[in-house]
């Protein structure tokens, strides 16, 4: 792979320090929280101002352009701003599975990750921990990084955070969850998850672009998207597909996703309490394949 030369600019710069500032009043995602991180205080996503680590290795179970052969340098993150019902890394995101790491163990650890051979760096569920990542990645680069870094994220994303990453980011790995309200309120408490997502998806695709993938397989920047489809919300997958072919680009990258399986609170919602039928899923892909989307 080609090395990277990434200079850290002025900007860049100063990103970092703005970046940790808003730990002091945060409004990091969505949930507008406004609390003050560096003194205590805790929001919706349960975390404080420590950078709060689940586990650090390779992994292989993301698509082909990430996992390639050597698997993806995946870093979990502890905590989430969005807490959905249905979630199937609830231990690590409700649960807050983890161990408090500092920005410099953690350059240690990616750039290990880098030697063992990974083909990137895939930060999952980073959004509450955005000036620790752009922190963790400025450093790293410094040091020698040079495969691309994945921001691997559930779309509930405000539009001056990802612009604090523009830059620090090659590869966006957003899910797009819902387009319908209702859905999103029931599952996640999160009425304006619809809003959110989509300009959310605007911006990142505006600062990467489509997927690129080179002669070897592997992506190396751009924007992948992920859609699990849920039981018995049909309508709303072929909502979310419309507005990726008419309003992001027709030629996205998209893994429609058959892994639903009733986990955490999945329970309470008698229409949630059962796997995806084949037909279901089907259905979803071939209505993606359809609009011309490459697909995983
Ligand atoms: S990152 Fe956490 S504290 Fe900050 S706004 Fe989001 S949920 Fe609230």
């Amino acid at each position: 792979m080609k090395v990277k030369t990434t200079k850290i600019t002025m900007k860049q710069d100063g990103n970092i320090s703005s970046a940790y500032e808003a730990l002091m009043d945060c409004t990091l995602c969505p949930r507008n929280c406004h609390v003050d991180r560096t003194d205590g205080g805790v929001g919706f996503c349960g975390t404080g101002k420590a950078l709060v680590v689940s586990s650090v290795g390779p992994h292989f179970g993301e698509e082909p352009p990430i996992s390639g052969h050597y698997g993806s340098g995946t870093v979990f993150l502890a905590g989430c701003g969005l807490l959905c019902d249905f979630c199937q890394n609830h231990n690590i995101s409700h649960g807050r599975a983890g161990n408090v790491m500092t920005e410099a163990e953690l350059v240690r650890a990616i750039m290990r990750l880098q030697q063992i051979g990974c083909h990137n760096i895939n930060f999952v569920t980073p959004t509450h921990f955005t000036p620790h990542i752009i922190e963790v990645v400025s450093l790293a680069r410094t040091r020698g990084l040079r495969i691309p870094v994945v921001y691997n994220c559930g779309g509930y994303e405000s539009i001056e955070t990802l612009k604090m990453l523009e830059g620090f980011v090659d590869i966006y790995m957003p899910d797009i969850k819902f387009l319908n309200s209702e859905l999103a309120e029931r599952y996640c408490r999160a009425r304006n998850y619809p809003s959110i997502v989509r300009a959310a998806v605007k911006e990142m695709h505006r600062q990467v672009g489509d997927l690129e993938i080179g002669e070897t397989g592997l992506a190396s920047r751009g924007l992948l998207i992920r859609h699990l489809v849920m039981p018995g919300a049909a309508a709303d997958s072929r909502a979310v597909i419309d507005f990726i072919a008419d309003e992001i680009s027709p030629a996205s990258y998209v893994n429609v996703m058959e892994q639903y399986r009733p986990s955490y609170k999945a329970y309470k919602y008698p229409e949630l309490n059962r796997p995806l039928t084949d037909k279901e899923f089907k259905d979803v892909f071939d209505y993606a394949a359809n609009r011309g989307l490459r697909l995983a």
